[in-house]
């Protein structure tokens, strides 16, 4: 028995943070790991931007309930579950993803979690725990499940790599180079095939 595990940012929604700095015009908020590696240090610096504009959960879940899936994300994905049990993985906040997931319909995911105070600010955040993409297929493949991945970055190589197949979507050059081991797809449709073609199973007795 398969799983497919995605990755959400680059796959299936736009990468958040930035879409969100770019809607918002908060310049301050496009910073990210590669300019700030210290990760507890980058996402306190976010809050207090979040708090500083005085923008709450709900503010903050509008405007990324306007960016919307990528174009063609819902079919892909609606079609793949026909086929097999999905699950996304995601360094992202349940908080942040939920007006994705309503247009993605409510598909399984693995995230962490923000801390909202009654007023809907946010106050804290709370990792699930450390490299959760990697020991979420771990802990999968202890329920003897076959665990087929895909992601677009560098944060996905872990889990790529300890899954049965893994797959790149849309990486960047560098990434490609650095992984030779990974089949390349650029579009939804070489995705499904390249899953469908490392699947172990006949998909058409499903
Ligand atoms: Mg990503």
């Amino acid at each position: 028995m398969e799983i497919v595990c995605l990755d959400l940012e680059g796959v299936l929604v736009p990468e958040i943070w930035i879409n969100f700095a770019e809607r918002t015009g908060i310049e301050a908020l496009k910073a990210t790991t590669r300019d700030i590696p210290d990760y507890d240090e980058l996402m306190t610096q976010r809050l207090s931007i979040l708090k500083e504009h005085g923008l709450g959960l709900p503010d903050i879940q509008k405007v990324i309930d306007g960016m919307g899936p990528m174009e063609g994300a819902r079919e892909f994905l609606d079609s793949l579950r026909e086929q097999f049990q999905v699950i996304i993985l995601s360094d992202t906040f349940y908080e942040f993803a939920n007006p994705l997931m309503r247009q993605l319909g409510w598909p399984t995911l693995f995230c962490h979690k923000l801390g909202v105070q009654p007023d809907g600010s946010v106050s804290d955040y709370y990792l699930r725990q450390v490299d959760p993409k990697r020991k979420s297929v771990i802990a999968l493949k202890s329920l003897n499940y076959r665990i087929i991945a895909a992601g677009d970055s560098y944060n996905d190589t872990t889990m790529l790599a300890e899954a049965d197949a893994g797959i790149l979507f849309n990486a960047p050059q560098n990434v490609i180079e650095e992984f030779p081991q990974f089949p390349v797809t650029k579009t939804y449709d070489e995705l499904k095939k390249t899953i469908e073609g490392l699947s172990n199973r006949d998909i058409t007795l499903s």
